[in-house]
């Protein structure tokens, strides 16, 4: 995956560019580049490492004039992070420069056949392929750009999101979209072209997505024609308002977007239920669920499908839907999922989770499970995205933009989205009653101020963080629906301090685990009052007696624990279903002090980008 901006128009296309690569940044940051038309010729620099280190290097080597222009942020899949590997890449004649964002797949049998037709290759990309395939294409059928772009593509298998141009042709722009996902802002007499909406926010509220198989000329001054790369048919622009605003993608105030998007915790759950929980009559409304309410309660059983993060509030699911609506569940990873042949039809309902509803391997199980006659119902973040598109229906979390890769609000969220339909479910299925109902509702609405307490923890948790910062290995544990919340800590604690982190079910320690405890293991306990307590009060005493060091997550007054534990960090009680809400927080702070602690780029941790659009 990777980030693609463009520009054509009336103004100076680097600032735009340079500033909208370091918004898609979240996308990958492998090696940045740009290639601009001066008015005579292709000005093209790039460099392995991050927008930064291109702006340090470009200014130095080439002229930033010229009003149209490409730029890319990399995440590697063909070929090493290198200078010579980034985008954009030229064709062998230099005419043409492409970016691209996604793989082809059949790269290898196209590069024996160019390189049978003399074409030489600089870097290790599938990409350099693809443009020298254009180019290929239109000298022997001496067409122009956009035509040789289609019958290329057509000789394609894989993914991509491409803006290529034509020295000889410096007044449009050809781009492309199959499986990555490609906007295009439209103002007056000019055009962003970028993989969301966020490079070209100030500048304009009208856009249009492109549809897999779409392909577009954007020609500065004629407009955009958008046509079906398959069948060459016309498709007439469907052009969409934005609802993005530029304070939302800025990190306001906050060090990191990470700790942003932490502490925006509280307002971003009252947004998810904003409208849908109406407490006062104790109803949820929720038109995806409601306008599908027959398939959800003839369900065999739903099916979640995930990736990461997404995976995690998947699990927690499985465990309010399985106890509130008395609904089988199962969690699969969209990527296992996808090519296990498993078993669906059209009495199971899928629910695919992902923050950017992009995810390549989750859009794949979608694709298998429609193809099933399996009802899918979406869980995204990200308005308008491929998910939100190619499921039947669905429910947005609204938490606004997440740019940190490591996801703290997106999950959060998804657990909200997720209880509401469970509680609905439940409530249509006469598995709960109306007072245990009404009780639910009204704790969910205590969350967003209860998860304001839970944050007030943030100063003791970074002394908690100074003392375990140079550990090697952690533990996470937890027992219910705290055990994906284990899970989670360890996983943000991984992906942005790199320190090995497990988690696990409580009570499976002893069947492994038990065996790395000594005085220097650290062993994150969530020990709340609801949800097994005696039990995780137990296994702390396993710990202890064997030397491991203990950090509980335990409800506001516990003493317990605090007697056993060498720290404790304390939540606001609530009821168990509701707990995950609240114990996901000290664990996010946690990783971040330490990561920060250890020097590591937190928003942007090494190896990981934030929407995994390749499989
Ligand atoms: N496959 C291309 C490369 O490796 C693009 C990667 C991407 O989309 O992240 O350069």
């Amino acid at each position: 995956m990777c980030g693609i901006v463009g520009y054509i128009g009336h103004r100076e296309a680097y600032p735009i560019i340079i500033k909208g690569l370091k918004r898609l940044e979240y996308r990958g940051y492998d090696s940045a580049g740009i290639a601009l038309y001066d008015g005579t010729d292709i000005k093209l620099s790039k460099t392995k490492g991050k927008v930064a280190d291109l702006e340090k290097r470009l200014e130095k080597e080439i002229s930033t004039t010229g009003t149209l222009g490409i730029g890319h942020t990399r995440w590697a899949t063909h070929g090493v992070p290198n200078d010579v590997n980034s985008h954009p890449h030229y064709s062998n004649s230099g005419d043409l420069v492409i970016i691209h964002n996604g793989i082809i797949e059949n790269y290898e049998s196209l590069k024996k056949e160019l390189i049978k037709r003399g074409y030489t290759f600089k870097s290790d990309t599938d990409t350099e392929v693809l443009v020298n395939l254009i180019e290929d294409v239109k000298k022997n059928e001496n067409t122009k750009l956009g035509k040789a772009v289609q019958i290329a593509l057509n000789q394609v298998v894989g993914a991509y999101a491409i803006a290529v141009f034509d020295k000889n042709k410096p007044n449009e722009i050809v781009v492309a979209r199959l499986g990555s996902p490609l906007a295009i802002g439209i103002g007056e007499d000019e055009f962003f072209i970028a993989s969301d909406a966020s490079p070209f926010i100030e500048y304009t509220k009208n856009a249009i997505y492109l549809e897999d198989e779409e392909m577009a000329i954007v020609r500065r001054h004629k407009g955009i024609k958008i046509r079906k790369i398959k069948d060459d048919s016309l498709v007439a622009p469907y052009i969409q308002e934005l609802q993005l605003n530029l304070e939302q993608i800025e990190k306001g105030g906050y060090e990191h977007f990470m700790l942003k998007e932490i502490y925006e915790q509280p307002s971003a759950i009252l947004d998810t239920f904003r409208g849908r929980l109406l407490s006062n009559e104790a109803i949820i409304k929720m038109v995806g669920v409601e306008d599908n309410m027959k398939k959800f309660l003839n369900a065999n059983r739903i099916i979640i499908v995930a990736c990461g993060t997404s995976w995690h509030a998947g699990l927690v699911a499985e465990y309010i839907f399985e106890d509130l609506a008395r609904i089988p569940v199962e969690v699969e990873y969209a990527s296992e999922f996808r090519y296990r042949n498993p078993i669906i039809n059209e009495n199971d309902v899928v629910i695919a989770i992902s923050q950017s509803g992009e995810t390549a391997d989750t859009l794949a199980a979608i694709k298998l499970a429609k193809s099933k006659g399996a009802f899918v119902f979406g869980v995204c973040n990200v308005v308008g995205s491929s998910i939100a598109r190619e499921t039947h229906a669905g429910a947005y979390t609204h938490a606004g933009p997440e740019i940190g890769v490591a996801s703290t609000k997106a999950f959060t969220t998804q657990i909200t989205v997720l209880t509401l339909i469970a509680l609905r479910l439940a409530r249509a299925k006469g598995t709960i009653s109306s007072s245990d109902y009404r009780m639910h509702l009204l704790e969910l609405e205590l969350i967003p101020e209860k998860v304001k307490t839970a944050l007030e923890s943030d100063a003791y948790v970074k002394t908690v963080a100074a003392i375990y910062k140079d550990a090697k290995n952690f533990l996470y544990l937890g027992r219910g629906y705290n055990f994906p919340v284990a899970l989670e800590g360890a996983l943000k604690l991984k992906e942005i301090s790199y320190i090995h982190a497990e988690g696990y079910p409580a009570a499976e320690m002893k069947h492994g685990p038990i065996a790395l405890i000594d005085e220097n293991m650290p062993i994150v306990v969530i020990a709340t009052k609801k949800g097994h307590y005696e039990k995780v009060v137990s296994n702390i005493q396993e710990i202890k007696s064997r030397s491991g060091k203990i950090i509980g997550i335990v409800t506001v007054g516990d003493e317990q624990v605090k007697n056993l534990a060498d720290h404790v960090i304390e939540v606001p009680e609530t009821i168990e279903s509701l707990t995950p809400l609240l114990t996901t927080i000290p664990l996010q702070l946690l990783s971040y002090h330490i990561a920060l602690m250890l020097g590591k780029n937190v928003d942007q941790p090494r190896n990981l980008a934030k929407a995994v659009t390749v499989e």
